[in-house]
C-alpha cells in the first residue's frame, strides 16, 4: 500500500475526525512511579508512554564523568508489545537515533554546571505507539526531569507536523505517518527556541514554513498542558511548615 491507495480526508475531516490544524487528546500525569526521583505518564492519541528520570547521581563507569558538568543520559525504548506485529526486545538503530536526538532536544536547557561529575538518566518507555512516540517521549521526559527537581531553564515541548495528499497537517497518527509525504517533528522551549528539528520526506519552502509554524503552535498548546500537569501535582501538596508562618 503506499499514499495513492488511501484517502487521508473524509469530508475535509482527517481518518480520525481532527481538523489539519488539531493535536491529538493529550493527557499528562505527573509522579506516576514511586521509585524515580522524577516521572510522567503521557498519552497523546494512541501513543502511551512513561518517563523515569534518576539523578544526579553518581556516574558508573566513573570515566564517564565531566570535572565541569553533570553528563545526560537518555534511553528510548519501545516495548515489545507496543506496535502491532511484536518489535524485537532490545536496542537497535532507531533507538540509538531517538536516544540522541531527545537528549539533545534537553539537554540545552539543563542546568548540568550545578552538578559537575554527576550524572542524569532519563528512561523513556514506550508502552503503545501510534506515530509521534519521539515527541511524546520528550514531552514526558522534560515534565519528569521538572518533577526530579533538576534546576532547568525553561520547560522543551515537542510536536511534529506532515504532510499528506498535499496538505499540512499538525501532529501525524500512525497511517498519516506511514503513507504521508513528509514528517517534520519539533522541539523548542516556551520562548520559540528549537532545540530539535528533524525532517524526512520533501515539502517545498512555504509548505517547510507552514509546518514548522504548525508544530510552534502544537508545541505551544502542549506546553500549557505540561505546565497545568505539573501545577495540579505541586499545588496538592502542602507547603513547608516555615513557609505557612511566613505567610501568617
Ligand atoms: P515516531 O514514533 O517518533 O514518529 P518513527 O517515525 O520512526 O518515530 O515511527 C513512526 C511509527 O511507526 C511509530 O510510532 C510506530 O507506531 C511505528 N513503528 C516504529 N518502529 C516500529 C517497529 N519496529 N515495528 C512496528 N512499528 C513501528
Amino acid at each position: 500500500m503506499d499514499e495513492t491507495d488511501i484517502s487521508f480526508f473524509k469530508d475535509g475531516f482527517r481518518l480520525d475526525g481532527r481538523r489539519a490544524d488539531q493535536l491529538r487528546p493529550v493527557k499528562i500525569e505527573v509522579g506516576v512511579l514511586a521509585r524515580a526521583d522524577g516521572s510522567c505518564y503521557i498519552e497523546m492519541g494512541g501513543n502511551k508512554v512513561i518517563a523515569a528520570v534518576y539523578g544526579p547521581r553518581e556516574v558508573h563507569p566513573r570515566h564517564l564523568q565531566e570535572v565541569t558538568r553533570a553528563i545526560v543520559r537518555y534511553r528510548y525504548n519501545m516495548a515489545s508489545f507496543s506496535v502491532e506485529e511484536r518489535k524485537r526486545p532490545g536496542p537497535d538503530r532507531r533507538s540509538y537515533e531517538l536516544s540522541k536526538v531527545s537528549r539533545e532536544a534537553l539537554e540545552p536547557v539543563i542546568l548540568t554546571t550545578y552538578f559537575p561529575r554527576s550524572v542524569i538518566d532519563v528512561f523513556v518507555e514506550v508502552l503503545q505507539a501510534d506515530a509521534g512516540t519521539r515527541t511524546a517521549g520528550i514531552n514526558a521526559a522534560a515534565v519528569a526531569l521538572a518533577d526530579a527537581g533538576i534546576p532547568m531553564k525553561s520547560m522543551i515541548s515537542s510536536c511534529a507536523a506532515g504532510k499528506v495528499a498535499d496538505t499540512i497537517v499538525l501532529d501525524p497518527m500512525k497511517e498519516e505517518d506511514n503513507f504521508g509525504q513528509a514528517d517534520l517533528p519539533i522541539a523548542m522551549t516556551p520562548g520559540g527556541e528549537i532545540t530539535l528539528m528533524q525532517m524526512d520526506g520533501g515539502l517545498t519552502r512555504e509548505e517547510f514554513h507552514q509546518a514548522v509554524e504548525m508544530a510552534m503552535k502544537g508545541a505551544r498548546d502542549i506546553y500549557e498542558i505540561q505546565r497545568n500537569a505539573l501545577v495540579d501535582k505541586y499545588s496538592q501538596l502542602e507547603a513547608p511548615a516555615e513557609e505557612v508562618k511566613a505567610c501568617e
